[in-house]
C-alpha cells in the first residue's frame, strides 16, 4: 500500500454493536475522525438482535416522568440483589457514568422511549422503582440511505413475515392491512417492512451510523468514508 491509499484517524474503532458504536459516537461528538471496523459484512452485531432495553438508574427521561429515584437507591437495589458480588467500585462508575451516557445520546439525537410504567424485575427489592429502563423508539430506516442493506437482519425467530415482535406501529399497520387505507398503502407498507424489520433494535447502530458516517440523515448518498474496513 503507498500513502496515497492510507487514511489517517484519530479514533479507530472495532466491532459495530452498542459498545463500538458508542465509543465511536462519542468519539465523534469529541471532535475526533473515527473510523469504525466490523469484521462481518454487516454491522449491528448482536445488539441488533436484541431488544435494545437500557437499564439507567436515576435517568432524566424518569426524572421528567415525575418519576422519584436516586443513587443511594439503586445502589441500594443493587448491593441486595448482587450479594457476594457487589463491587463498589464498578457499581459506583455505573451508576455516575449510566445517567451522563443517556444524556449524551439524547443531545446527540438517540430516539428513545421513557418507559415509566416498566419497574425494575425485582420490585420486592429495596430501591426498586419505576422508569429506569428506556427502550429505543422506532425511526424510519430511510435515515441509513444505502447503508439499510448492510444492517444486521433480525433473527428469524423473533420475527413474524419479517416484522419484528414488538414493533409496535409497524405490527399494527400490518394488522389493519385490510382496514385501513393508510395501512395498506405501499408507502405505510414499505415503511413498515424496513422499520419494523431493521430500526427498533437497531435503532442505536442506525443513529450511530447516520452521525459519525453521514452529513446529514435526509441526505441517501454513501459516506465518503467507508463504515467497515475490517
Ligand atoms: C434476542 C436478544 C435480546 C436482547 N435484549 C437485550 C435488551 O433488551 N437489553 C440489553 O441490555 N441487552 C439485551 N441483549 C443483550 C445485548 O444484545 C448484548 O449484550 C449487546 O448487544 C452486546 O453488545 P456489544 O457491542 O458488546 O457486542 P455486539 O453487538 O455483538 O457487537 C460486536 C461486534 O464486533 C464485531 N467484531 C468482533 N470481533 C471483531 C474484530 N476482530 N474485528 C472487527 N469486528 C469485530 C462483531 O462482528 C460484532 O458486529 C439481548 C440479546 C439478544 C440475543
Amino acid at each position: 500500500m503507498d500513502d496515497a491509499d492510507q487514511e489517517t484517524f484519530d479514533l479507530i474503532v472495532v466491532g459495530s454493536g452498542a459498545a463500538g458504536f458508542s465509543a465511536a459516537v462519542t468519539g465523534a461528538k469529541a471532535g475526533l475522525d473515527v473510523a469504525l471496523l466490523e469484521k462481518t459484512e454487516h454491522f449491528g452485531g448482536t445488539t441488533a438482535y436484541s431488544g435494545g432495553f437500557m437499564w439507567v438508574p436515576n435517568n432524566s427521561l424518569a426524572a421528567k416522568a415525575g418519576l422519584r429515584d436516586s443513587v443511594e437507591d439503586a445502589r441500594t437495589y443493587i448491593r441486595h440483589l448482587a450479594g457476594d458480588h457487589f463491587d463498589p467500585e464498578r457499581v459506583e462508575a455505573y451508576l455516575t457514568q449510566a445517567p451522563q451516557m443517556l444524556d449524551l445520546f439524547l443531545e446527540a439525537g438517540l430516539c428513545v422511549n421513557p418507559e415509566p410504567y416498566a419497574g425494575d424485575f425485582h420490585s420486592e427489592v429495596p430501591g426498586a422503582r419505576r422508569g429506569r429502563a428506556v427502550s429505543p423508539a422506532p425511526v424510519h430506516a430511510s435515515i441509513l440511505g444505502q447503508r439499510l442493506s448492510e444492517l444486521r437482519e433480525p433473527l428469524p425467530e423473533t420475527t413474524f413475515l419479517g416484522i419484528r415482535i414488538g414493533s409496535g406501529p409497524d405490527m399494527q399497520h400490518f394488522m389493519n392491512v385490510t382496514r385501513s387505507w393508510k395501512s395498506a398503502s405501499p408507502r405505510e407498507g414499505k415503511r413498515s417492512k424496513s422499520a419494523a424489520a431493521r430500526t427498533c433494535a437497531g435503532t442505536a447502530s442506525s443513529f450511530a451510523a447516520a452521525s459519525v458516517q453521514r452529513p446529514s440523515p435526509e441526505s441517501d448518498t454513501r459516506p465518503e468514508k467507508p463504515l467497515s474496513a475490517g
